[in-house]
């Protein structure tokens, strides 16, 4: 027997169009690149959206082909969204902070035959163009009296004088739910990037799933910043679940330093905002250094990297801003896990909460997840025996796309490269990525735990511990530091504040001090770049 429900295909127009009829006055911000702040609704956003569909199909572009985008948070990259997806093409967003080599092998590798990009990058697109191969269009991301005359780019348009020529009604297609409505690649720290397509399905599922209030908890009555770049994993989605629920959209566009941060959110009343450690840690700096408070935050999460007990305190202590801290990868569209307590932790101590909080947290619906040791059993939720944590579900990837490598999947599980624990409560820690974990005289020693606690200390602004070669021990841990500015401390400052803080073993055996630690285009520590840049490093005594 068949259930008597209606049948619609689960596609992102959907979304826009929902926010449109019920939301069509919600508010969306951006500061542009142009460097004034810009203000529409939902309604126009809308509209504008079918403009580019059909923009699209007078260029003659057939459903499933790639168009994509080199640009900060805005409205307009929020119009190519929907606009792209909605009308049956495939939204690529591209990363500008990779190597240009790398823009390149992208956009060959996706083959895409548009590229909209904001007027800040049309240096790396003068620079790239000629390579792309398969780029018949471009589309700079401004007024007509702004494209730059003699760019070298062939048949280089505006954008709104791309899409003016066209009205705004226009029917979205019923596409089927599975096709592809996007594909961000990941950073590829070795090897090439590799492609992760995304469907409408999958986008809508994990846009209801992050919303839900264990989730990121989002409403109407919210407005949101994402921080995190919509290069990025989908700026984790916000985009769509974001406006699934009519919440007010805020863009910091290229402006990610602390007083531009600050300033947008409380000028526009910003009440969640998404971003990974590095962007948090240059906001928090600027607002201990000239005394501010955050007034109308109440959410932040965190993600791409762990949230150290530092930076919660400096949140929850300092500025009363509750911390989501989430886990999630490129392959998972991306959200995994939340650390979003239950009813029982809510009679726990302040202490017990926060340490709870610091766990990358429980499965939101929707993923399914588990450790498994060296042959691949599974491993018991005691919080204790650590393994590689595998996942699947409707928003998972099944396989890259063109990528004649090994599959990522294993019996319908995902390995994610990460080593964690899951206590009884479904709580998960990392403990690390699989290739940055210490291995000492047979135990294990998680870089996050030694980081965590280093980032403590008043005069450490950013830690990374990775393991270098030792002759009795196979690796032992040293720290690498960036002093606070204005700050002091020697190496045997910072490895006696261990004391207590760790077990002996774990002590890291030196400290290296440097100007600045490497990180990837998503905001991440580089730990391999580290690696190289110390290769002639040698512990002492060794
Ligand atoms: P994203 O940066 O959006 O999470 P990536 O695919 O670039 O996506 O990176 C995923 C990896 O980042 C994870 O496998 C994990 O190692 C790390 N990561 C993400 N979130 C966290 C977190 N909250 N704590 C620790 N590591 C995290």
């Amino acid at each position: 027997m068949l259930g008597l429900m209606q049948s619609q295909p689960l596609l992102t127009a959907s979304l826009i169009r929902h926010a449109e009829r019920h939301h069509g006055d919600g508010e969306v911000i951006s500061r542009r690149v142009e460097g004034d702040i810009h203000r529409t609704r939902y309604r126009e956003v809308a509209a504008r959206a079918r403009q580019v569909a059909q923009a699209l199909d007078a260029l003659g572009l057939a459903g499933g082909d790639r168009v994509a985008t080199l640009a900060w948070n805005g409205y307009r990259h929020l119009e190519l969204y929907y606009g792209v997806s909605g009308s049956g093409r495939v939204l690529h967003t591209l990363n500008p902070r990779v190597h240009p080599d790398q823009l390149v092998w992208m956009a060959n590798h996706a083959h895409d035959k548009v590229l909209c990009f904001d007027l800040s990058f049309l240096p790396i697109v003068q620079a790239v163009h000629r390579r792309c191969t398969s780029i018949a269009h471009f589309v700079v991301l401004c007024d007509s009296n702004k494209v730059p005359a003699g760019s070298g780019i062939p048949g280089l348009q505006s954008y709104e004088r791309w899409i003016a020529p066209h009205p705004t009604d226009y029917e979205w297609p019923v596409l089927d739910e599975h096709a592809a409505s996007s594909m961000c690649y990941t950073s590829g720290t070795t090897g090439d990037p590799k492609a992760v397509v995304y469907s409408h399905r999958s986008t809508v599922l994990h846009a209801l799933s992050s919303a839900l209030p264990d989730a990121l908890n989002l409403s109407a009555r919210d407005c949101v910043m994402p921080v995190v770049p919509m290069f990025h994993v989908h700026a984790w989605g916000l985009p769509y679940a974001a406006v699934l629920t009519g919440a007010k959209l805020v863009f910091p566009g290229p402006a990610m330093d602390g007083k531009s941060l600050h300033d947008l959110m409380e000028a526009e009343q910003v009440t969640l905002a998404a971003g990974v450690p590095t962007v948090w840690h240059m906001l928090l700096s600027y607002l201990h250094t000239h005394q501010l408070r955050l007034r109308s935050l109440r959410r932040a999460v965190i993600g791409g990297a762990p949230c150290s007990p530092a930076m919660l305190a400096a949140f929850r202590v300092d500025h009363g801003v509750e911390v989501v801290h989430a886990w999630g990868m490129t392959e998972m569209s991306p959200l995994g896990t939340v650390s979003a307590p239950k009813h029982k932790h809510l009679a726990w101590p302040d202490a017990d909460q926060a340490r709870l909080t610091l766990t990358q947290g429980r499965a939101v619906f929707g993923v399914d997840m588990k450790i498994v040791d060296e042959q691949d059993a599974e491993l018991p939720w005691d919080g204790v025996q650590a393994g590689e944590l595998m996942v699947r579900g409707p928003w998972v990837l099944c396989d890259y796309y063109r990528d004649p490598g090994v599959s990522p999947v294993t019996d319908g599980w995902f390995r994610t490269g990460d080593v964690a624990t899951i206590d009884a409560d479904g709580f998960m820690r990392i403990m690390d990525r699989r290739k940055d974990i210490i291995k000492s005289g047979g135990e294990w020693i998680s870089s996050i735990d030694i980081e965590n606690v280093a980032q403590g200390h008043p005069a450490v602004g950013q830690a990374a511990c990775i393991g270098v070669p030792h002759p009795k021990w196979n690796e032992r841990p040293i720290l690498v530091v960036v002093l606070t500015p204005g700050c002091q401390a020697s190496r045997d400052d910072i490895l006696a504040y261990f004391d207590g803080k760790a077990p002996k073993w774990q002590v890291p055996d030196d400290v290296v001090f440097v100007a600045s630690i490497p990180v990837s285009g998503t905001g991440k520590m580089q730990k391999a770049t580290l690696r190289d840049q110390l290769k002639g490093y040698r512990l002492p005594g060794t």
